[in-house]
């Protein structure tokens, strides 16, 4: 019996991975899904982890650094409509773990729900958005998160919260769980007046990101209250490149990958950058991109 038989119809081998990323390089995974209902996602996960073989998910790949060798184990893509409905019931929206943020931001200014308009061009799911902490301005998106249903590993379904706790307290119990829906909870606020507000911050924050047909990614998280743009600019880093992988002009806390960018450029270059920031400032950036 093959790892996969009676799951070939959403399971696949050798599966390129670039194209599922904003950097666009990567190897393949070995083996990749795409599973329709939450009862073959369970079964397709439970199988891998009792191989104890890793199982990844990987959402709109704009956190992800992919390396240039095969991806070992199991990658799981969360994007059938089992996976990404949003529904809204008076201040309450249930996102689906692999909605794009572009369509809850959509969905929430619409049905006139305060926060969400200021993730605005932001690109990422929301189950990617929750692992991965997101930073932002002007969003915790923790506050707005009132539980969280996920999948364990052996594809026991859970939630967490919905107690009244502060969603960081069950945060880290999400780690290598799959984020299935996420139930939250807003303030009113007139539709017209957030869509205007979302459309100022678009125009504002357009000339610092690097556009949607550019090849990037985030590289640090924000250091105590500095920011690691300005940490990076400190230490003499802007316009600094490897190859085909530069630091974005506008943003230094950007990756840009040219036509031809590997991902051992990109890794050497996050070293060098990391490592100039601790021996001229003398402080150690956390890294925001996941690498695979
Ligand atoms: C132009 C640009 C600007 C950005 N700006 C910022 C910024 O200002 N601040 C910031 O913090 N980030 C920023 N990012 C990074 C990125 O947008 C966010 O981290 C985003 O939320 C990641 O979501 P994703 O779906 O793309 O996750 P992916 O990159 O697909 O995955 C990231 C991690 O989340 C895990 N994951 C994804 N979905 C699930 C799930 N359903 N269940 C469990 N685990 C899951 C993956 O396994 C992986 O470990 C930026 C990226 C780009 C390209």
């Amino acid at each position: 019996m093959s790892l996969i038989s009676g799951f070939e119809h959403f399971t696949c081998e050798n599966h390129p991975l670039a194209s599922l990323t904003s950097l666009r390089f990567g190897a393949v995974a070995e083996y990749f899904a795409e599973p329709t209902t939450v009862q073959e996602l369970a079964s397709v996960v439970k199988r891998f982890s009792e191989q104890d073989l890793p199982v990844r998910i990987i959402g709109a790949g704009s956190n992800l650094l992919i390396r240039d060798e095969k991806v070992g184990g199991l990658v799981v893509q969360l994007s059938a409509p089992a996976f990404t409905s949003i529904d809204v019931d008076g201040t309450k929206m249930t996102v689906g773990g692999g909605s794009r943020l572009s369509h809850f931001v959509a969905s929430a200014v619409r049905d006139g729900m305060s926060g969400p308009h200021n993730l605005v061009g932001l690109p990422g799911t929301i189950g990617g958005a929750l692992y991965s902490d997101l930073e932002f301005p002007n969003v915790d998106v923790g506050t707005w998160v009132r539980s969280v249903e996920a999948l364990k590993r052996d594809g026991e379904r859970v939630t967490h919260g919905g107690d009244g706790e502060a969603f960081s307290h069950y945060q880290s119990s999400l780690q290598g769980q799959v984020i299935l829906s996420v139930d939250m909870e807003f303030e009113k606020e007139e539709s017209a007046a957030l869509t205007k507000r979302m459309q100022k911050l678009w125009i504002i924050r357009r000339a610092k990101r690097p556009p949607a047909d550019v090849n990037a990614a985030y590289i640090f998280r924000n250091h105590g209250g500095e920011s690691a743009a300005d940490l990076i600019e400190a230490a003499g880093l802007k316009g600094t490149a490897v190859d085909s992988v530069s630091l974005f002009d506008p943003d230094p806390n950007y990756l840009v990958a040219e036509a031809g960018a590997t991902a051992q450029q990109a890794v050497e270059l996050i070293e060098l950058v990391s490592n100039t920031v601790e021996q001229k400032l003398d402080v150690k950036l956390e890294r925001a991109i996941q690498i695979w």
